[in-house]
């Protein structure tokens, strides 16, 4: 957890006491990221195990942001890591395509990175957009209904961030790699009067 939380605060992902960051820690338990701890600071002890029903089971206050992460795990058994990142890039684009509820990445290269294809164009990737909500429980309920009726690899929160996972905590690093790259691509791309694609 805390080598997650320090990459990401590293590249600019997770400024102040932004972003949280957990690994699966067996079927019904996670560790995650403490309440309010700057990112550039983080130390083992700012990182808190709590069930999957958010019960504390040690010392410290978890993330108010703990339930998105819960809602992932208990969603999937197959989750074993979940990157919240507060980007540059997600933030101004999630603002950017809101109206219309997702965003489109195609034509990217490194989308293969996120969902391997044998040969052929890279695929597009649509990332769901969820309007942002000071509520965490309510806004992980509204997020888990509308991605178990999707194969969202990854989805944004309007004015928010991005949300990743994977099976592992390196396989979860690396789509978040993937995707704000693919996202401050796509960022220069509007900046230079070419897409958001829809
Ligand atoms: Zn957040």
């Amino acid at each position: 957890v805390v080598t997650l939380a320090r990459h990401c605060h590293a590249r600019g992902w997770a400024e102040a006491t932004s972003g949280n960051f957990s690994v699966r820690a067996g079927s019904d338990r996670l560790l995650i990221t403490a309440s309010g701890v700057d990112k550039g600071q983080l130390n083992e002890r700012d990182v808190v195990l709590v069930g999957l029903d958010l019960r504390p089971l040690g010392p410290g206050t978890p993330s108010a942001e703990a339930p998105l992460h819960a809602a992932l795990y208990r969603s999937d058994q197959r989750i074993g890591a979940v990157l919240h990142t507060h980007s540059v890039a997600s933030t101004v684009l999630s603002r950017r395509a809101a109206a219309s509820g997702v965003l489109r990445l195609a034509g990217y290269e490194m989308a293969k990175a996120i969902a391997p294809v044998t040969g052929g164009a890279p695929p597009e990737l649509c990332l769901p957009i969820f309007a942002n909500d000071q509520d965490s429980v309510a806004l992980s309920e509204r997020i888990s209904e509308r991605l178990a009726r999707s194969a969202a690899v990854a989805y944004l929160v309007e004015g928010h961030g991005l949300t990743t996972w994977g099976p592992d905590p390196e396989r979860a690093r690396r789509h978040t790699d993937a995707l704000e790259f693919l996202l401050a691509c796509e960022l220069e791309a509007v900046r230079l009067g070419g897409p958001l694609a829809s």
